[in-house]
């Protein structure tokens, strides 16, 4: 059976389609990904989604919109997708050997953290490292932890943390005015007294222990423009450097740039292969927000819609030439 939309990710754009889509009486079906609920499930307040006089938490927010696809009439899968084929039609997409078929395929499946690549990094997953201060802060309640990057994210990350622990060092590897981050998130951190910032550094290498009791207890950094190295006593290192969008299962089956966001046609969530639509971070390098993802998941929904509606006119229009051309005696009405 060949569903009239599929929607790959379950973040504010892939929740916002399935509600759109749902309202249209498509019937959409929505595979949630290997994260169900996408970025906001690890972070914390969100205060600039509109419509909540209150800051509320990341997941609670993903939760009311879960919540709100599924009354709307979206059929939701558990799994991630795979592989896809969007060479003919009905396109295909599975997840492990479930085959699911579709006319219209909505891809919202965002973008992961980014993480520095030095081993130290990998050998600590887990002991100390951390790509998400909401997921693994508390466990450094009260100790002095590291933050590296200079993006809201960055900012963000260090602010919340600084309300559990005792000291946050900040790391970003160019000078104190080209933070990335916006200048409200900037101030936040400058202004708190537990955050120090740490200029034209990068991790050289994270310091632990070995053993059963494997543990972070430093990180060496390098001034990149000196080469000094310094060690700094702490027992925990988040990475906060941006994001890589999820598009490695759609290689050679969608047109992306460079950095494997995928290319839309401008004011639309039209993408290269007609019937496709992308929305969200997976075609968003600039905006990234949650409000500006949902706005792309409505516009996904829309457009798979009017795509369907004149596929339909058009298959209908030949259906009804090819009878006119049939002789007489040959119709049955
Ligand atoms: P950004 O791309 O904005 O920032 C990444 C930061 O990490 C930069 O400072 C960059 O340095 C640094 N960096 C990248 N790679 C390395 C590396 N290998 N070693 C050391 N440092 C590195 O990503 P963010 O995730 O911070 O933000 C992404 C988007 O999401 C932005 O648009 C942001 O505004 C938005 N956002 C908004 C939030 C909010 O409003 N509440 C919260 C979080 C994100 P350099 O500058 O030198 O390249």
């Amino acid at each position: 059976m060949s569903h009239d939309v599929l929607i790959l990710g379950s973040g504010p754009a892939g929740y916002t389609a399935a509600i759109y889509a749902a309202r249209a009486g498509l019937e959409p079906v929505l595979i949630s990904g290997y994260q169900p609920g996408g970025q906001l499930t690890i972070t914390t307040e969100v205060e600039n989604y509109p419509g909540f006089r209150d800051p509320i938490q990341g997941p609670e927010l993903m939760e009311i919109m879960r919540d709100q696809a599924k009354t709307c009439g979206t059929e939701m899968i558990a799994g991630e997708a795979e592989r896809v084929d969007f060479k003919s039609r009905p396109f295909k997409v599975w997840t492990g050997d479930q085959l699911y078929e579709a006319h219209t395929v909505i891809v919202a499946t965002g973008a992961t953290a980014k993480l520095l690549g030095i081993a130290s990094e990998n050998k600590f997953m887990g002991f100390g490292v951390s790509a998400c201060a909401t997921c693994d802060g508390p466990f450094f309640k009260g100790k002095r932890v590291m933050v590296v990057g200079g993006g809201d994210t960055a900012m963000e990350e260090a602010n919340y943390l600084a309300r559990l622990v005792e000291k946050v060092t900040v790391v970003h590897r160019r000078g104190r005015d080209t933070l990335r981050a916006s200048k409200i998130m900037q101030d936040r951190a400058f202004k708190n007294s537990k955050i120090q910032f740490v200029w034209d550094s990068v991790v050289d290498e994270v310091l632990g222990t070995d053993g059963p009791s494997q543990r972070v207890t430093g990180a060496r950094l390098r001034n990149v423009k000196t080469g000094a190295l310094t060690p700094h006593d702490l027992e925990a290192v988040f990475v906060a450097i941006g994001h890589q969008p999820n598009t490695a299962f759609l290689k050679g089956q969608i047109p992306m740039d460079e950095r494997g966001y995928i290319l839309v046609e401008p004011g639309t969530a039209r993408t290269r292969v007609p019937g496709v639509f992308a929305a969200g971070d997976v075609q968003d390098s600039v905006y990234r927000q949650a409000v500006t993802a949902a706005g792309s998941g409505c516009m996904a929904a829309m457009d798979a819609e009017r795509w369907l509606a004149h596929e339909r006119h058009v298959a209908e229009g030949h259906a009804a030439e090819a009878h006119a051309d049939k002789p007489a005696g040959a119709r049955r009405s």
